[in-house]
């Protein structure tokens, strides 16, 4: 690192600051620089020098020529967030890119369904290519009508949110297959398998089969003719059970990777499908689909968790076996989240046994859970880009989502008061204010203001404040109420105090407060950990009652809260302070 970087950095830094403040000034700069080259930190003299000199330059230029030399960082800026995410392999050996996101409509979406959604969207649409929704529908026994729909809808929603906070588009997925439509295509290619004998029926017992793969060892099945095992094939379909026979591709039963020794790839399930209904009884394994579909349907970069890394030998065996046309084949580190299970397998016995109100419930991750908490979507977007499409398995700290969060919301977000756990304060006076205007963004005039009236009545002004505030005052003492006026206490006591109008003074506490009429009830829940949460009760300013269910705003000195409902008692639930 030289000095004449440093000065590079001065200028832009230097034009960064006129802009800001109307006028470069030295010291800001130099912090700047010691800040980003701390090696710099022994020469602070020359660098002072060297500052001083770009800052008496910069403050001569027009403002044109700022915006053009602070510009510059901007572009940096954007470059280095590019090249985070790296190219796609081989993508100039296709004529268009094809991505998909492959979910299986087993359950909700979770953050993890967030990334293995993003990611292949925003490579498509940075190399203008094709992304689809494709339903990984081969499992009938845990798939549900309901989570299609589930699926959509917040995928939707979130790519809504990505092209918004990312400025990518169109948000939306481009073509959207269900793959057990396929099923009947599925079929000739095994078949086909069977016929050239790279496949073959196994009647044995899943203990028997798991034993002697473990082993290397063969089964008899594996020396079946063709003709037989074509008999068997149709006798799957129609009257052999569930668990009596599969078909299994054949390759090593001594291969190095055991997933590799003749993985099953149809298998019986007697269940009713979601679409399909009784049509079927015969169905793929994962690995037989999700790499068939890939290459029936023209994708051209498939991203895959890395969880399945193993199955990769599997698949492009499936491939090769069938003469299909290949793809790139990708993967993905997994998310999880500190603290909190992201599993169906784990969360399904908590709502269950009530510890979890339901699939949304705001202590979850998954994106309605997210959702009812609060957490903007463009939130999710912005972290899954930042995160990048690395190979790495992530252990995700929620608080760095709520992080970029408090940022997205902290500008748009309107400021209501609640006071937990209410005393009332009793103004007492000639002159009492009718109604009180508050702005909806303190540095936000253009936001607006809103009018709360006050009702006094015979020289009394009612008032609630949180009790935790006057606990520590004393007759006398000032107290602020946020955006209406100061009051001088004359006498507090437990349940109530007193107070009158007055001069403000330099270091009142300011507080939050509601008059007593037209007040909300109201409960904020405080979603602690997975397992607990608790519920501050108080009233709301009239103002709540008015905001939509699902809005979130800020409440003063309390944090962002989402209005979950309106009913006899309006309920809020923080999403984070
Ligand atoms: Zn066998």
């Amino acid at each position: 690192m030289s000095l004449e970087e440093a000065r590079k950095l001065a200028y832009i830094a230097a034009a960064g600051n006129a802009l800001k403040y109307g006028e470069a000034r030295v010291n800001p700069v130099l912090g700047k620089i010691l800040g980003a080259m701390p090696q710099l930190r022994s020469r602070a003299k020359e660098v002072r020098r060297l500052v001083e000199e770009v800052v008496a330059e910069v403050n001569q230029l027009p403002k044109e020529e700022l915006i053009k030399i602070a510009g510059r960082v901007k572009e940096k800026k954007r470059a280095k967030e590019e090249r985070r995410w790296p190219e796609l392999v081989n993508y100039s050996k296709y004529d268009r890119v094809v991505t998909r996101v492959a979910p299986e409509p087993n359950g909700y979406p979770t953050l993890g369904h967030a990334k293995g959604l993003l990611i292949p969207f925003i490579y498509a649409r940075l190399y203008k290519g094709v992304f689809q929704l494709r339903f990984e529908d081969t499992n009938p026994r845990v798939e549900r009508l309901e989570y299609y729909d589930a699926i959509r809808s917040e995928f939707a929603e979130l790519l809504e949110a990505t092209s918004e906070e990312l400025g990518i588009g169109p948000p939306k997925w481009d073509v959207e297959i269900i793959e057990s439509n396929d099923l009947p295509v599925f079929y000739k290619l095994c078949r086909k398998l069977l016929e050239e004998g790279k496949a073959y029926v196994c009647t044995c017992s899943q203990e028997k089969v798991r034993a002697n793969r473990k082993l290397g060892l063969e089964c008899e099945c594996r020396r079946r003719g063709v003709e037989e095992n074509l008999e068997l094939w149709e006798l799957m379909h129609t009257t052999l059970r569930e668990g009596e026979a599969h078909v299994r591709l054949k390759t090593d039963m001594k291969h190095k990777n055991p997933t590799m020794r003749d993985p099953g790839i149809f298998r019986i399930i007697e269940a009713e499908h979601p679409i399909q209904g009784t049509k079927y009884r015969v169905y793929p394994t994962y690995d037989f689909s999700i790499s068939v579909e890939d290459s029936l349907t023209g994708v051209t970069h498939a991203f895959r968790s890395k969880e399945f890394e193993p199955h990769v030998e599997v698949q492009k065996t499936i491939i090769r076996y069938l003469g299909l046309r290949e793809f790139e084949m990708i993967q993905f580190g997994r998310i999880t989240v500190e603290g909190v299970p992201l599993s169906k397998r784990y969360i399904r016995p908590l709502i269950k046994s009530g510890i979890l109100w339901g699939w949304d419930d705001p202590r979850i991750p998954t994106l309605r859970g997210l959702k009812r908490r609060g957490v903007s979507f463009r939130a999710l977007a912005r972290f899954i880009f930042e995160m990048g499409p690395s190979k790495v398995d992530a252990i995700v700290n929620m608080e760095s989502i709520y992080a970029l969060n408090r940022k997205i919301l902290d500008p748009i977000a309107e400021r209501y008061m609640f006071v937990p756990d209410p005393v009332k304060l009793v103004v007492e006076g000639s002159e009492l204010p009718e109604d009180a205007e508050l702005p909806k963004h303190p540095s936000k005039p253009s936001l607006g203001t809103r009018r709360v009236k006050l009702w006094p009545k015979s020289g009394r002004l009612e008032v609630y404040v949180p009790s935790s505030d006057l606990k520590s005052l004393r007759a006398g003492e000032r107290i602020r109420l946020w955006s209406l006026a100061t009051i001088k206490l004359t006498s507090v006591m437990p349940d109530m105090a007193k107070g009158e109008l007055a001069e403000h003074q330099l270091g009142v506490p300011i507080v939050q407060w509601t008059p007593v009429e037209g007040c909300v009830p109201m409960e904020v829940v405080y979603p602690d950990s997975i397992f607990s949460y608790r519920v501050l009760s108080g009233f709301g300013d009239p103002g709540i009652r008015e905001l939509k269910e699902g809005s979130i705003v800020q409440l003063l000195r309390v944090g962002f809260a989402r209005i979950d409902s309106h009913g006899r008692v309006t309920r809020g639930i923080l999403a984070h302070r």
